[in-house]
């Protein structure tokens, strides 16, 4: 099995702000894995705030060596492989196994999907984000979001109320909110998740810092609404550390190594009674196919990446009533420009 890639700046429509940082692109380093005349395609989306770059994603994979693994595939002994080679890094570990995954699925004549034992009836509709902004910009970005059954809304900005109203002064589609962590007072969070329940918000994610578990848990205990951990649960391991922290968790390729991870993640969850979201960093139709596969095993879908962007090199998978279309293509279904 040979080994290819190439780094990509995947361009965003938008100035992307949540409660920490701002952005216009985001690094992908694009991987492809070659065996016996098929191509198996991955991606890592590596996001500034995560620590990857390509510089830290090209020492990665200058130093793996898929020339010893032979199909059928052992996806347990690659990633421990991967894993061994440096600690961390999950996204391009992900763009790895997402390439495996496709691979084994051409190989296999099969989408990965089926492999990964989905139903696709059961495909969750997927929410649209959108970034903190003024109430203007606010409007004209949710007229990107026709079409979508749900919205997102990143909060921690200085007036999150009016953020929500003006957002229901345009429309009354159910609501996630994220507070990315930027929430520090406990009673005030309390007050404002009893008035985003009045909103009807759905779900709210990581409302305090990742090194918070007590402040975390007190909300999730009072919280009428869903409390989803998103930066406190990367991997496996943390899966067990969310029971009685959260409602549950927001799984990601790019934060968990990859597919063959994230589906030990939903087993895990679904066995500790954990409700499960999935979502995505800015990604092409790649790693969002990748994410689908594994979707309607979810409670939640945020896998908007492909909408927020405007190069993205793989041509746009179906997406119909607010919902990805699973083919029946073999392996991801990713289909080149
Ligand atoms: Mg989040």
């Amino acid at each position: 099995m040979r080994l290819t890639y190439q780094p990509f700046e995947l361009e965003l429509k938008h100035t992307f702000t949540i409660a920490k940082f701002s952005r216009t692109s985001t690094p992908v380093m694009l991987v492809q894995l070659h065996l016996d005349g098929f191509t198996g395609y991955g991606e890592a989306s590596m996001v500034p705030y995560m620590g990857e770059s390509y510089a830290s994603a090209t020492a990665f994979l200058e130093q793996v060596d898929m020339s010893q693994f032979a199909y059928p595939f052992d996806f347990e002994a690659i990633i421990n492989y991967l894993d061994g080679i440096a600690p961390g890094q999950p996204a391009i570990k992900a763009a790895i196994d997402i390439a495996l995954n496709d691979l084994n699925g051409k190989l296999q004549q099969q989408p990965c999907w089926k492999l990964l034992g989905s139903d696709p009836t059961q495909m969750p509709v997927t929410s649209f984000t959108v970034g903190i902004a003024e109430p203007a910009e606010m409007i004209q970005k949710l007229k990107d979001a026709e079409g979508f059954k749900v919205v997102k809304v990143k909060l921690g900005s200085k007036d999150d109320k009016g953020l929500i109203n003006t957002i229901r002064s345009v429309t009354d589609v159910p609501l996630y909110v994220d507070a990315n962590q930027g929430w520090d007072d406990r009673e005030k969070a309390l007050e404002l998740v009893h008035w985003l329940h009045e909103q009807g918000i759905v779900l709210i994610e990581q409302p305090f810092n990742k090194t918070d578990p007590d402040s975390n848990a007190w909300l999730t205990e009072r919280s009428p609404i869903p409390i989803i951990g998103d930066e406190s649960v990367q991997r496996l391991s943390d899966v067990a550390k969310a029971k009685g922290v959260y409602h549950g968790i927001n799984i990601k390729l790019m934060k968990s190594a990859g597919m063959f991870e994230a589906k030990r993640m939903i087993d895990e969850a679904n066995r500790l009674g954990l409700k499960i979201m999935i979502g995505c960093m800015s990604e092409t139709s790649c790693a969002t196919l990748a994410a689908a596969a594994l979707a309607p095993q979810c409670h939640w879908a945020d896998l908007d990446g492909p909408f927020l962007t405007t190069n993205n090199p793989y041509k746009m998978p179906g997406f119909v009533d607010g919902k990805w279309v699973l083919n029946n293509e073999d392996g991801l279904g990713l289909n080149l420009v």
